[in-house]
Formats: C-alpha cells, sequence, structure tokens
C-alpha cells in the first residue's frame, strides 16, 4: 500500500521548465514520489490518504538544493571577520586542523540544522579538514545528516599542497597525495550511493588550487571519473588566487582546471567570480557548474560573480551558503534574496536577476549542479517528494503582492512542513527528527573545546 499525503489551498511554484504556477492549487504525495499537482482541490476518489494538509496562505516551492559548504566550520563562527579569504584561512587553518571527530559531529548537526529548518532538502559538505589519528570524519558528517532527515553529498576534499610547497595551509594540516587519494576512493566505496532517490552521495574535491597540487587535481579527476561520481572544488574566488596560478602555472585558474582534467558536466564549483568572457564560455561549452555564493562572497570582499552572464551563456548555477566562517547566517534561503540584491548592484541591472530566476538556482539550478535534476529541483509528477510550504500570511509577508516575491525579498519565510522523499523532516519551523536545543548546546560546548585546545596549541 502506497501512502498518500494531500496538500490543498496553497500557492505553487513548479519551477519546471515553463515555470508554472498555481495561485490556488494542489499537491499530492504517494510514497516517496510527487503523484499529481495542479489547480484548484486534489481529484476526488484518491484510496490510502494517510494525512491531508490545509495549506492555506502558503507557497508551495521544491526544497531547497545547497551546493558549497564548510559544515566543520559551525564551530568557528565569528573569528577574523574583517579580512579576506587569505587571510581568514592562514588566521583560521591553525584552529582547524585540532578538530576531531566529536567536534566535526557536532558541527554538522548545527549547520544541517539550521539549513533544514530553513527549507533546506539536499545539503553538500565540502569537507577538507582531516587531522592524522582524528577518527572517522566523513562517517560523522554522513551520519549527522542521516539522522535529521537531509537527502546529502558528502564532497570529500583534500589537501596536499602546504607552505614547503608554495600552498597556504600549514604542514601539519595536509594530507599526502596517495593517502588523500585511497581515504576518497574508500569513502566512495563505502557510502557513496548511485540509485535513484539516494539519500547520501560522495563527490571527489581537493580543496582549491592554492592548497592541493597538480598530481591530486590531475588523479582525483581521473579517479572520479573511474568510480562514475562528481568532481568539485573552489575556482576562481578572489584576485589572489589569479595571481597565485598565474605565478605558479602561467595560467589563470580555468586554463589552469581545464589542463588537468577540471572541466566537464560533472564538475561544479565554488564561486567562479573572476571570470572573463573565455572562462564563462569554457564553463558553458563543457556544461561546468558553479555553486554561486553571494554572501560569503561579500563577507570576503572576494567580488560579485558574473551569474546573468553566466545564466545567458547556459552555465548551470545553483546556491551556496559556504561554511559558516565567511556566512555566519548558515540559511539558504537568505541566499534567494542576497543572490537577486548583489547581482542588481551598478546602474542599470535593475532586471539582471528576477525573483523566480533566484528560486530556480536555489531549486533546480543546485539539483542540475548536482547530477540530480532528474530526480529533484521541481515539483513534477514521478519526482521525489522534496517540497517546503513556506507561511506567507502573517505579518512580515501577507500585504506582498506576490507569493515568490514575498519568498524571494521578503524577510526569511517560517517553514511549516518540509518534506524529503516525502517523508516530513520540518514541523512548525522545528526539526521533527532532532532535537534543536541539544544541537545548540553540544555547539556551543564543542565551539569551546575547540578554542581552548587551539589556544593551548
Ligand atoms: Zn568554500
Amino acid at each position: 500500500m502506497v501512502q498518500r499525503i494531500v496538500i490543498e489551498n496553497c500557492s505553487i511554484a513548479t519551477v519546471d521548465a515553463d515555470d508554472t504556477e498555481y495561485a490556488d492549487g494542489h499537491v499530492v504525495i504517494a510514497g516517496d514520489r510527487i503523484e499529481s499537482l495542479g489547480a484548484g482541490r486534489a481529484p476526488e476518489g484518491l484510496t490510502d490518504v494517510v494525512r491531508r494538509i490545509d495549506a492555506t496562505g502558503h507557497l508551495v516551492t521544491p526544497g531547497l538544493v545547497n551546493t558549497h559548504h564548510h559544515f566543520y566550520q559551525w564551530i568557528t563562527r565569528g573569528l577574523a571577520t574583517d579580512h579576506n579569504l587569505f587571510d581568514w584561512l592562514v588566521a583560521l587553518y591553525p584552529t582547524w586542523a585540532r578538530i576531531d571527530e566529536q567536534m566535526v559531529h557536532a558541527a554538522a548537526q548545527g549547520s544541517l540544522a539550521m539549513m533544514a529548518r530553513g527549507g533546506v532538502t539536499t545539503a553538500m559538505d565540502h569537507h577538507y579538514v582531516f587531522p592524522r589519528g582524528t577518527g572517522d570524519l566523513s562517517g560523522a558528517i554522513i551520519g549527522a545528516a542521516r539522522d535529521m532527515g537531509v537527502r546529502f553529498t558528502l564532497a570529500r576534499g583534500s589537501m596536499d599542497r602546504s607552505e614547503k610547497d608554495g600552498g597556504l595551509p600549514p604542514d601539519f594540516a595536509v594530507e599526502t597525495l596517495d593517502g588523500a587519494l585511497a581515504a576518497t576512493e574508500a569513502t566512495v566505496r563505502e557510502h557513496h550511493d548511485a540509485s535513484f532517490g539516494a539519500m547520501t552521495q560522495v563527490a571527489v574535491a581537493p580543496c582549491s588550487p592554492f592548497s592541493v597540487s597538480t598530481e591530486l587535481l590531475r588523479e582525483g579527476a581521473q579517479l572520479a571519473r573511474r568510480l562514475g561520481v562528481r568532481l568539485h572544488t573552489h575556482g576562481s574566488e578572489t584576485v589572489e588566487e589569479e595571481k597565485f596560478c598565474h605565478e605558479l602555472f602561467g595560467m589563470g585558474p580555468t586554463d589552469y582546471f581545464e589542463s588537468t582534467g577540471w572541466l566537464g558536466e560533472d564538475v561544479w564549483m565554488a564561486h567562479c567570480v573572476h571570470m572573463n568572457d573565455s572562462d564563462i564560455d569554457a564553463f558553458a561549452r563543457t556544461g561546468t557548474g558553479v555553486a554561486h555564493c553571494p554572501s560569503s562572497n561579500a563577507r570576503l570582499a572576494a567580488g560579485i560573480a558574473r551569474v546573468p552572464d553566466m545564466l545567458a551563456a547556459g552555465v548551470p548555477v545553483g546556491l551556496g551558503v559556504d561554511g559558516t566562517a565567511s556566512n555566519e547566517s548558515g540559511e539558504l534561503h537568505t541566499e534567494l534574496r542576497n543572490a537577486l540584491l548583489i547581482n542588481r548592484l551598478g546602474a542599470h541591472r535593475e532586471a539582471a536577476l528576477t525573483a523566480r530566476q533566484a528560486l530556480r538556482l536555489g531549486t533546480h539550478g543546485g539539483a542540475r549542479v548536482l547530477g540530480r535534476a532528474h530526480e529533484i529541483g521541481s515539483l513534477e509528477p514521478g519526482k521525489l517528494a522534496d517540497l517546503v510550504l513556506w507561511k506567507l500570511d502573517t505579518l512580515a509577508h501577507a500585504s506582498i503582492a506576490d507569493p515568490v516575491t514575498a519568498l524571494v525579498l521578503g524577510a526569511a519565510a517560517p517553514v511549516t512542513a518540509s518534506f524529503v522523499n516525502g517523508r516530513q523532516i520540518v514541523a512548525d519551523g522545528r526539526l521533527s527528527l532532532a532535537d534543536e536545543d541539544a544541537i545548540a548546546r553540544t555547539t556551543r560546548e564543542e565551539a569551546r573545546r575547540l578554542a581552548e585546545i587551539a589556544a593551548r596549541a
């Protein structure tokens, strides 16, 4: 027996290919899939309906998809607040190098909880700090996502270019080339699920050109393609990175990535702020995706990514929170607004990014970037039932003319319900499967413990 949940009397933004919307409609969930949706009430005579939700005053959208994050940073928020990327990294690496499994698990819970209660149904974590002898960090992160019911991609990161090789991280924070590749392959083999509706996937994710050797990039790309998983890294984030690439490799970041096998439709990169026309063409030609992180780019004064130009060229673009050491809010729904506002900065840019384009970046765009647009990212029959009910009938939003505008440009909207695979993970703004207050206490304790260990080192 397939159990049905009927949601009625709501506005719906499907984010399908035609941007179909219903001012007053219904969605029927059957098991883990969307069975039907449309205008008006649900069809009569549905069997096995276990729940009917009167969603009056709500907008229903696909669940938000986060495409770039570093969960461990949840316990180092609010530090080095007035630094650019390189100074910020150098200030924080010594603390980050002291993390252990217990800290990483708590930080993952904090990061996931914050996103889930704000409408994220698919999360990712780019984790690249693996100090020796600190336990099973990948397992701890994946376990936290599983417990909270959030769909998840672990981008198994790595660093092997330390200060002695001209890189940025200190020696004690990096792995060896062979060690990083072997551990990444083991993580893929243990955790990656390639099936439709998978809750856990793994990507190969060396950290960045200035913290990773050319061999690790090249062999990482080969490993990912041999295993049939996706590739992720940071790219073209700052002017300093651009200068670094020209000095060390005699070319800009995008050409360097292309020379190491890092452009392709199985690749997505965070930031891509400093891209010229030929870089954008290369991304469009190869189908390489972008995780746009507007708040982090602003916080670190990295610059403004050319998202409207990327979209016009056909580059797949999703949104990213980025680590919460450079975006303390840890929310993705507010990135819809920030993406729109930041991409309009400048004269005559009033139509550079619309509210509907911003919603698309945070849903279908993200699904595409993660290689999952056939499963999630829009509300269509047969797709997985990952969807959010946003409450828009209270003081903050009730007088805003249009629900999508209310969601994107209004204050952060409360989530009445959020579903992943048809399973409810948020109810009335609170996590259904985890205790937020306990997570808040634990993360504060772990942040203190890390600060004390780092101060003693
Ligand atoms: Zn990042």
